[in-house]
């Protein structure tokens, strides 16, 4: 589902320059949850918005279901992100005047699409949401409000799911619970997941850890 290859990315500015991400190779089949730790300041955040094709390599090669993306234009990257990728961030990002139902369907209806009504009602269902889908995000606890954005990223059927520290503000019960979710969700819609945690017993729980330091793989 994705494969990267010999991939750079390096920030300049007039005074600095930082390889954020130096000479990365990685591959994730479909269907596979991967987890990728490591310091702060190490790249994870680069690598995740360069597999979501929110910023492109500086050189390398970035392979997303056999096509090569890395290197496209805005216009064609638009088109390839959709039905694609879906985001989950640590802050949850839904929007605080829409109810439950209205977050989960916005990017669908941002987009011009027509909402699945069964298939929402699935994702609804699997995530426990059932009883919510009125009330705002500001009536519901945290791990209820990730769940939310869970459905919101899922309503758009991705391919593949990327997650940045989705459960780092959520306490530890709470965060296993939607970890639980997710893995339920990932094999039920047959999605691949990758997610940047810092916390190691939430990464024990992917089918694999790839660990980062100073813009290289480690171990994996
Ligand atoms: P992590 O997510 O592991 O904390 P990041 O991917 O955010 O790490 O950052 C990796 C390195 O790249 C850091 O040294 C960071 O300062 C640098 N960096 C990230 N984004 C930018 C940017 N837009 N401009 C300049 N440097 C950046």
């Amino acid at each position: 589902m994705i494969e990267i290859k010999g991939l750079n990315k390096v920030f300049r500015t007039e005074e600095v320059e930082t390889t954020a991400i130096n000479n990365i190779s990685l591959q994730v089949e479909k269907g596979e949850f991967v987890a990728i730790m490591g310091p702060s300041g190490c790249g994870k955040s680069t690598l995740l918005n360069i597999l979501g094709m929110l910023d492109s390599p500086t050189s390398g090669k970035y392979y997303l279901d056999g096509v090569e993306v890395g290197h496209m234009k805005e216009s064609e990257r638009t088109e390839t992100r959709k039905g694609k990728l879906g985001f989950v961030f640590q802050s949850f990002n839904l929007v605080p005047v829409l109810t439950v139902r209205e977050n989960i369907v916005l990017p669908i209806q941002l987009d011009g699409g027509k909402v699945d009504e069964r298939y929402v009602g699935e994702v609804v269902t699997a995530l426990g949401l059932e009883k919510k889908l009125n009330s705002l995000p500001g009536q519901l606890s945290g791990g209820q409000q990730q769940r939310v954005a869970i459905a919101r990223a899922l309503a758009t059927k991705p391919a593949i799911l990327l997650a940045d520290e989705p459960t780092g503000n959520l306490d530890s019960r709470t965060s296993q619970d939607v970890l639980s979710l997710m893995k339920v969700t990932g094999r039920k819609f047959s999605q691949t997941m990758v997610m940047i945690t810092h916390n190691e017993e939430i990464a024990q729980r992917s089918d694999r850890i790839v660990r980062i330091e100073d813009g290289r793989i480690v171990a994996q």
